[in-house]
């Protein structure tokens, strides 16, 4: 349900800009096809907005979360500032589910600048124990979902605020991987070094 409806509204607004000024020919034409996205089908807005992404190099269009940041579509929003808002998810896995974002628009954890990384953790920070006392809650699991493998519906960063009860009947964040492999001391070593010897 969730990604059929962020779909549905995404490609009936179609919100593509042109990032580079002065193509002044090309505005006119992306103006043109919004006009047109907004009346054709659903199909067609979306044949129409994967033949931009592969023919047009500098196109963007906007996440949901970014038309949410615009006000053009409505969310219960929690809190806001400079940088960063939350607001509570369409979709609730439990009451008081909150999104946290960057207002700007980065698909993954590694593309956030470090300054905008650190607003994102502040609000965070600051919304976990907001969230939990709201709704009463025991706990709380906070993750992100970071890339399409890993269950990333909405390609703008999102760290999710999921409050959890006694009982409630989910799992530890153990539970989201696949199987648990089986790796030597040898193996662990190898990946270790190799992590430590990237950052
Ligand atoms: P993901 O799977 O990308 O980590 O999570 C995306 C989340 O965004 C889902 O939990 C989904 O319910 C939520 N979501 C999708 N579209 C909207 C929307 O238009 N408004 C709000 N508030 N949440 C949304």
């Amino acid at each position: 349900m969730a990604t059929a409806s962020h779909r549905t509204v995404t490609a009936r607004r179609c919100s593509i800009t042109c990032s580079e000024t002065g193509r002044q020919s090309e505005s006119g034409f992306f103006d043109v096809l919004e006009y047109r996205h907004t009346e054709r089908s659903l199909e067609t807005a979306l044949a129409r907005v994967t033949f931009l992404r592969r023919a047009v190099p500098d196109w963007h269009m906007s996440t949901i979360f970014s038309q949410i940041v615009a006000g053009d579509i409505p969310a219960r929003v929690v809190y806001e500032d400079e940088t960063t808002m939350a607001f509570l998810d369409a979709n609730p896995l439990a009451p008081g589910h909150t999104l946290v974002i960057p207002k700007d628009e980065y698909e993954r954890l590694n593309d956030v600048p470090e300054e905008v990384a650190a607003d994102l953790y502040a609000t965070l920070h600051r919304l976990v124990p907001a969230v939990e006392e709201a709704v009463d809650a025991d706990a709380s699991t906070v993750a992100f979902n970071n890339g399409e493998a890993a269950g990333q519906e909405v390609p703008h960063v999102h760290g999710h605020i999921v409050p959890r009860f006694d009982g409630d009947g989910g799992g530890p964040i153990h539970a989201v991987a696949g199987e648990a492999p089986d790796l030597s001391d040898d193996e662990l070593d190898d990946i270790a070094a190799d992590i430590d010897g990237r950052v």
